[in-house]
């Protein structure tokens, strides 16, 4: 741990004189994207699927510069992560154990980019589609030792103060469950603290900071099964509230849910989370292009799912099918479930046919297993459209890293996750 801070003073210390001898101006502002669990093949996914879908449209990540970032967590035992570790290492520079937020391997808190910010004057926010307790905007926030320590977490919300003002000026997701509690009502005391508060999205392009727009109990309904693109929304919220800020801002985005689909090892319902990051990019490039006070980042947390573009040995993947597929697996199965109908169902949500074998063989499990009827849907989807996946956890693969404006050629070629958060906390400090 001593020796982890060494080296982070000393990374600090280099990183700052070089930018001093280069006489590099820092950027005003900071909109940090994180895509939870994406992985290479997941952006690889999505321009396969952009391409067919918006063929007009450029593919948002081919315009910033690439580079690639190590993932692993303090922990000799494994080099696979968790968000919380992840997210503690992208939001304070510092390695750490699974599970902790905001906190050393010691537990002890790690000073974050976001409580650097404040104290340097600038005005922060963070716009999330799953609750604003989860594990990625709760280490830019809050210091405890267990991620599942969620109503803990949202305390930090008002208890974490710099200059007697809460440490997150704009608080964008869901997350009701945690926040409006019997017990403290942070909602309630951000409000007597000023803050605007919203529950309906619509209204969200229309905030002034500081504000807390809280849209559901816990996570957003997913993208696939919801009209709007929500976290896009937030983010033009986000940016409208804040683009006054005097001194800049930070913001963080976090497509929270790209790692829940994949966790589910659901193609259709990943690609619309990535549709809705890949939007929200498209809104934060149209506010910085014209700018030149502005760096965006986007990383990942770590890989989720060990996706494969093609699977069982064949040269294809037929992203053209996952196109016509209208709603989650959950969504299906429910549906088929209540109506006691298999076919019907399918072919109201899906586009493509099943074999007389598969319908036959899915028409037993909702007889027999219908509790295994999700898993037995998105199983065909995988197979029809031959998608793989090696897990339904996480990995240890290297994620991308992407970057545009001020500043960003210092996101280029190959990094460590702690090293993104080392040099923005320099760029906020200077
Ligand atoms: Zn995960």
């Amino acid at each position: 741990m001593q020796l982890s801070r060494l080296i982070f003073c000393l990374f600090i210390f280099t990183f700052a004189s070089l930018l001093q001898a280069k006489e590099i101006t820092p950027p005003k502002n900071i909109i940090y994207f994180i895509g939870d669990g994406m992985g290479p093949s997941h952006v690889s996914a999505s321009r396969y699927f952009h391409r067919e879908q918006r063929p007009d449209q450029p593919f948002i990540f081919d315009e910033f510069k690439t580079g690639l970032a190590t993932t692993y967590p303090d922990d000799n035992r494994t080099i696979v992560t968790d968000s919380a570790a992840s997210a503690t290492a992208l939001a304070t520079g510092i390695k750490t154990y699974n599970g902790a937020i905001g906190v050393d391997s010691n537990k002890q808190a790690l000073k974050t980019l976001f409580e650097y910010a404040k104290e340097n004057g600038k005005q922060t926010g963070l716009a999330v589609t799953s609750q604003v307790t989860h594990a990625t905007p709760g280490s830019f926030y809050a210091h405890q030792p267990h991620r599942k320590e969620y109503a803990e977490i949202a305390n930090w919300l008002v208890d974490n103060k710099t200059a007697n003002k809460p440490i997150v000026d704009v608080i964008l997701g869901g997350g009701t469950r945690d926040l409006i509690r019997e017990d403290r009502n942070i909602a309630q005391e951000l409000k007597t603290k000023g803050y605007q508060y919203i529950t309906d999205i619509n209204q969200v392009t229309q905030i002034k900071s500081p504000a807390l727009g809280l849209f559901h109990p816990v996570g957003f309904p997913k993208a696939i099964d919801s009209d709007e693109l929500r976290l896009s929304k937030m983010t033009q919220g986000a940016l409208t509230a804040l683009s006054p800020a005097e001194n800049g801002f930070v913001l963080l985005v976090e497509g929270s849910q790209i790692d829940w689909c994949a966790h589910e090892n659901e193609i259709a319902c990943l690609l619309a989370e990535m549709h809705d990051f890949e939007n929200a990019i498209n809104v934060a490039f149209e506010f910085a292009k014209n700018r030149d006070d502005t760096l965006i980042v986007i990383t990942a947390d770590h890989e989720t799912g060990g996706l494969s573009i093609g699977a069982n040995k064949d040269y294809a993947w037929f992203y053209k099918k996952i196109a016509q597929i209208k709603a989650s697996a959950e969504k299906i199965s429910d549906e088929m479930k209540a109506k006691h109908k298999v076919n019907s169902i399918w072919n109201k949500w899906i586009g493509f046919e099943l074999t007389k074998d598969d319908k036959k063989a899915l028409k037993k499990v909702l007889k027999t297993d219908p509790d295994n009827l999700e898993s037995a849907v998105n199983d065909l989807i995988n197979t029809y459209t031959l998608t793989g996946w090696t897990t339904t956890g996480h990995t240890g693969s290297d994620v991308q890293i992407f970057s545009y404006g001020v500043g960003s050629e210092h996101f280029t070629g190959m990094m460590d996750n702690t090293d993104i958060a080392k040099k923005l906390i320099n760029f906020v400090t200077h």
